[in-house]
Formats: structure tokens, C-alpha cells, sequence
């Protein structure tokens, strides 16, 4: 699945914001029917969920972003048998995005997936380029930590009404596997080593992205959609 998320917040003055992998409710409710039955009761995520994922692929064709980390692209060239340049140049935008940190936020740049169009007519117009025709993810086996995890995220984690949200439309909210508060607890504190591993990866490469994969890039991008702002 694509995980959603939202805007990073402002914790220190500086404002920041990472392009919404989530379309606005206004697309997203052109590209899903909303149910009219609560499927998740509305607590906060950290106090576990039911989420079992019944791959409807939704989420993949919402038109949002998909992060992706070094780890991911090495992976995902290497399971496509594609030489790592070939990989960026054909599935990947550079892009600048505001990241939230220890300080606040940081501006950081990122690989995304590139979108491509929505064969669904009723979908919101741009869907992910691994999605395949029967909705399912072709890479499934080795896809996007950002699809893996999600949507245990910390944006989500941290914003219940944006979580609340997600749920309304996910099929897969409120059945199944109990993700247990510990559980969400866990994962956060690794997304959040995995956040930080990036940060201090990118710094030693002068933050600059094709240096740390060594590939070429085009100068990163804010894309449409995409806000950053420093003061
Ligand atoms: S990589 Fe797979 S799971 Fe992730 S958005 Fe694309 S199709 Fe969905
Ligand atoms: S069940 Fe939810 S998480 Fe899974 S593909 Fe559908 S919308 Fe995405």
C-alpha cells in the first residue's frame, strides 16, 4: 500500500512541509467511495488499531508519494535487475522536502516515485507506476519501506483527525491483526533511527542525494503539490 502522509508539524518556528503523499479530502473522495460505516472507532493510533490490508490497492492510485529511502532504491534496482541509474532515471523524481526532526524540521532531499496515470477512470488521475492491472503491487515482495509500514507512520501517529481519515476509506481499518500499542510504539522508535541514519547519511554527503546512491540527478525539485518554506 502508499502510505498517507500529512504535512510534517512546526515545532520550532521554521515551517516546513513535505508534499501530502495523500491527495486533499477533496480527491481523494473522487478517487474512493467514503464509507458511511465507521470502520475505526477514532482513538488515537498509538493506542493500537485492528489493520489487516485486504490489498484493494486504493491507496496505491490516491496520487500521493511514495519516499524513498537508499535502502529502497538499491533494493528495488537490484530486485528489477536494473542498473541503479537506469532504476532512478525511469522511476524516480528528486525532490525537496520538509522532513520533521529533533530540531523542528529540516529540508531534505528524496527520491519519490514517479506517478503515472490512473487507468481507473473514477480515479483521481495519477496512480504508482508499480501498480498492476488487477490493483495488486508488483513488487510486493520488496517494496517501499513507506509501503511496508504504513500506516504505522509518525504522521499519522502523531495526528489522529489525519489517521481518522485514512481509516474512513481503508477497507482494511478496523479487521484483523491488533497492532498493540507496544507495537506501534516499537516501530515508530525504528522509523524514527531510520530517519535519523538518513539525515546523517545525506550530511556527510553535503546533502547531496546523488553523491550518497552515486547516480546522477537532475537538481531536486519542488514539485506541484509540494510546499517548503523556510523562515
Ligand atoms: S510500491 Fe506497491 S504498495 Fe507501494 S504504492 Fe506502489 S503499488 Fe502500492
Ligand atoms: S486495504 Fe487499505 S491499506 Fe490495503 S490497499 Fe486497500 S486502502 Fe490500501
Amino acid at each position: 500500500m502508499n502510505a498517507k502522509r500529512k504535512p510534517p508539524r512546526d515545532r520550532t518556528g521554521r515551517s516546513a512541509s513535505r508534499p501530502s503523499p495523500t491527495p486533499t479530502r477533496t480527491e481523494r473522495t473522487k478517487a474512493a467511495p467514503v464509507s458511511r460505516e465507521p470502520r475505526f472507532p477514532g482513538q488515537p493510533a498509538t493506542e493500537g488499531f485492528r489493520y489487516s490490508c485486504t490489498a484493494c490497492g486504493l491507496c496505491c492510485r490516491w496520487g500521493g508519494q511514495v519516499y524513498l529511502y537508499p535502502a529502497d532504491v538499491l533494493r528495488l534496482a537490484e530486485q528489477l535487475a536494473l542498473p541503479l541509474q537506469k532504476f532512478v532515471d525511469r522511476y524516480c523524481n528528486h525532490v525537496l522536502i520538509g522532513f520533521p526532526d529533533k530540531e523542528g524540521a529540516s529540508i531534505l532531499p528524496f527520491l519519490v516515485l514517479k506517478n503515472v496515470p490512473d487507468k481507473d477512470p473514477k480515479g483521481c488521475g495519477q496512480a504508482c507506476p508499480f501498480q498492476g492491472a488487477d490493483n495488486r503491487c508488483t513488487v510486493h515482495a520488496f517494496k517501499p519501506g513507506q509501503c511496508a509500514d504504513s500506516p504505522i507512520i509518525p504522521e499519522f501517529m502523531e495526528d489522529p483527525e489525519s489517521f481518522a481519515s485514512f481509516a474512513r476509506e481503508c477497507p482494511g481499518m478496523g479487521q484483523g491483526e491488533f497492532h498493540s500499542p507496544t507495537k506501534v510504539r516499537r516501530l515508530l522508535k525504528e522509523l524514527a533511527g531510520r530517519d535519523a541514519l538518513y539525515e546523517a547519511q545525506l550530511e556527510r554527503c553535503d546533502y547531496d542525494l546523488g553523491r550518497l546512491l552515486g547516480v546522477k540527478l537532475p537538481p531536486p525539485k519542488i514539485e506541484e503539490g509540494l510546499a517548503v518554506e523556510v523562515d
